[in-house]
């Protein structure tokens, strides 16, 4: 006969198994809010009226997935704090496994 208290003791720790991935996971990457905050969307087609005087920032292609920007279009983008953009999806997919910037390493999201 099983002894009750011992099954408890099995879901018990399988419960916190999974709190510390999930605490794992906290803290490596950003939570989807987290993302919208510390990201400004852009329009591709404004990318270039936005830092005239930055000369560093004049990167024509998305970092993360090595694609060039198309020069008209909708696109949209995300500018990190940091002053670097990408394709808003490669950046949420970044951001969701990594808080820092692909380029600079800054954190996205300081906390
Ligand atoms: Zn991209
Ligand atoms: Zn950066």
């Amino acid at each position: 006969m099983k002894n009750p208290s011992n099954v408890f003791c099995f879901i018990l720790k399988q419960q916190l198994l999974e709190l510390a991935d999930k605490i794992g996971y906290v803290n490596t990457g950003l939570k989807e809010e987290e993302i919208s905050r510390c990201i400004s969307k852009i329009k591709g087609s404004m990318k270039n009226d936005l830092a005239p005087n930055k000369p560093m920032h004049v990167d024509n292609k998305c970092s993360i997935c090595q694609e060039e920007y198309e020069d008209e279009g909708d696109e949209e983008m995300g500018k990190l704090c940091c002053g670097h953009s990408f394709h808003i999806q490669c950046i949420k997919q970044w951001l969701l496994q990594k808080n820092a910037c692909p380029v600079c390493k800054t954190e996205a999201s300081p906390r």
